[in-house]
C-alpha cells in the first residue's frame, strides 16, 4: 500500500500535535511530508526530528535560521522555509495528498485555500477558511476536485451521521431527508454562571475548558460560545443548510458531538470520549476507521447525559452569529474579525469578557451589511476594515 503523504500545518497547536500522535500510530500509512509552526520554534524542531518531514515551514525569517541550526545536526536533510508562500506551497506540495489546516485564526486561511485549490484531502480544522471566506473556500474546492472533511468535533459528528452518498461540496445531496443538523455546546466553563460573576471573568478562568484541552483563542470562544456561533456558520457552508434549520443544544458532559435529524423522526448522534484525535482519526482513515488512542465510551460509568436550551441573554455572541449568518454578505468575516481582535484584547487585560460580545454587536452594526468578498484579495480588505473597527470600538470603550 502507498502511504499517503501529509502536511500538518499548525502542528505545534493542540490540533497539530493530536494529529502528529494519531499519524504516529499509522507508519506504515502515512509519512509527514510538512509541518509547520509560528512560533514555538523548539518544539518544531523535536517533531523534525521525530517525524522527519521533507519541509518545516515557520513564519519568520530569524525563526527559520534558528530552525535551521536546531536541525543541522539531527536532521540536516529538512528543508526549512519561511513566510506565506512557503506554508501555501507545502499546501499545495505536488507530493502531498493530504493537508491537516489547522492553523488558528486568519492566517490559516490562504494555505487551506492552498491546499483547496490544489485538489488535495483537506482535513479542516480551521474555522477561518469557512467563517471568512465561505464561498471562495467552497468553489476553490469545487474547481481544485479537492475532498474537504470536517475536523471541528461537532462537524465531523454531523459527517459521520449524514447519509454516506451526502458529499461535502454538492448541498443538494444533503437536503434529502435531512430536517434539522443540531450542534451540541458544552456551554463552557460559566455556563451556570450569573451574569454579574461572569462580567469579572479572567482570561484564565476562560482558557480552562472543562472537557476539552484546547488552544486559547478557541477555549475564550468556548467560553462565550461565540465558537458554537462560528461553527454554525461552518456547518452552513459545509452542508448546505440554512440558519432555520440549524439548531444548538447545551449538553455539559461533551459526548454527543452533533446530531442529525430525519424527517422521518429519526435523530442520528455521533457520541465519544472528548478527544479531538477520534474525529482527527476518521478523516485521516475515511472512509477506513483507524485506532485513535482514545478509549472507547462507557455508557454505564456516564450514567446520565443533560441537555439545555442555551440562554441568549448570558451568550450574546451566538445571537450575533445568527443574525450574521442571516444577514449574508459580510456579516460572517466582520464578525469573526471583530471577534479575533476582541478576544486578543480580552486575552492581555484590556477588556472585560462581556465586552467581547459588545465589541462583534458594534462591529457588526456598522460594518456587516455589506456584500461577502469575492475574491481572497477581498475577503482580506473586508477582514482589515472589520479589524480596524474593532480595534477603534475596543480605544473607545477604555
Ligand atoms: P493552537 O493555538 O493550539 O495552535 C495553533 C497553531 O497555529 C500553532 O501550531 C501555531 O504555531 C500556528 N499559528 C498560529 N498563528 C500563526 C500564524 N500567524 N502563522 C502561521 N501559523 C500560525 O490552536 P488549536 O486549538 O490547535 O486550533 C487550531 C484550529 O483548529 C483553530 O482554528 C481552532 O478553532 C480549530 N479547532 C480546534 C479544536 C481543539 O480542540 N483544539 C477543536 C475544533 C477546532
Ligand atoms: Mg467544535
Amino acid at each position: 500500500m502507498k502511504r499517503r503523504g501529509v502536511a500538518v500545518l499548525g502542528a505545534t497547536g493542540s490540533i497539530g500535535v493530536s494529529t502528529l500522535d494519531v499519524l504516529a500510530r499509522h507508519p506504515e500509512r502515512f509519512e509527514v511530508l510538512a509541518l509547520s509552526a509560528n512560533s514555538r520554534i523548539e518544539q518544531l524542531a523535536e517533531q523534525a526530528i521525530r517525524f522527519r518531514p521533507r519541509m518545516a515551514v515557520v513564519s519568520g525569517s530569524d525563526d527559520a535560521t534558528r530552525l535551521r541550526d536546531l536541525l543541522s545536526e539531527r536532521a540536516p536533510e529538512v528543508t526549512v522555509g519561511h513566510g506565506i508562500d512557503a506554508l501555501c506551497g507545502a499546501a499545495s506540495d505536488p507530493s502531498v495528498d493530504v493537508v491537516m489546516a489547522a492553523i488558528v485564526g486568519a492566517a490559516g486561511m490562504r494555505p487551506a485555500l492552498a491546499a483547496a485549490g490544489a485538489g488535495k484531502t483537506v482535513l479542516l480544522s480551521n474555522k477561518g477558511a469557512l467563517v471568512m471566506a465561505g464561498e471562495v473556500f467552497l468553489s476553490a474546492s469545487r474547481a481544485g476536485k479537492a475532498t474537504v472533511l470536517p475536523i471541528d468535533s461537532e462537524h465531523n459528528a454531523v459527517f459521520q451521521c449524514l447519509p454516506p452518498f451526502w458529499h461535502a461540496l454538492d448541498p443538494q445531496s444533503a437536503g434529502q431527508g435531512v430536517a434539522r443538523i443540531v450542534l451540541t455546546a458544552s456551554g463552557g466553563p460559566f455556563r451556570d454562571w450569573s451574569p454579574e460573576r461572569m462580567a469579572g471573568v479572567t482570561p484564565e478562568q476562560a482558557c480552562a475548558h472543562p472537557n476539552w484541552s484546547m488552544g486559547r483563542k478557541i477555549s475564550v470562544d468556548s467560553a462565550t460560545m461565540m465558537n458554537k456561533g462560528l461553527e454554525l456558520i461552518e456547518a452552513h457552508y459545509l452542508f448546505g443548510v440554512g440558519p432555520d434549520r440549524l439548531e444548538v443544544v447545551v449538553h455539559p458532559e461533551s459526548i454527543i458531538h452533533s446530531m442529525v435529524q430525519y424527517d422521518d423522526g429519526s435523530t442520528l448522534a455521533q457520541l465519544g470520549n472528548p478527544d479531538m484525535r477520534t474525529p482527527i482519526a476518521h478523516a485521516l482513515g475515511f472512509p477506513h476507521r483507524l485506532d485513535s488512542g482514545v478509549a472507547a465510551l462507557s455508557l454505564p460509568e456516564l450514567g446520565r447525559l443533560h441537555f439545555e436550551a442555551p440562554d441568549p441573554g448570558r451568550f450574546p455572541c451566538l445571537g450575533l452569529a445568527t443574525e450574521a449568518l442571516r444577514q449574508g454578505g459580510a456579516g460572517p468575516c466582520v464578525l469573526n474579525a471583530a471577534n479575533e481582535i476582541a478576544v486578543a484584547a480580552f486575552l492581555e487585560g484590556r477588556i472585560g469578557f462581556m465586552q467581547i460580545s459588545e465589541v462583534c454587536a458594534r462591529v457588526l452594526e456598522r460594518q456587516g451589511h455589506g456584500s461577502a468578498g469575492a475574491d481572497i484579495e477581498a475577503v482580506e480588505m473586508l477582514d482589515d476594515a472589520a479589524r480596524a473597527l474593532a480595534r477603534e470600538t475596543i480605544d473607545s470603550l477604555d
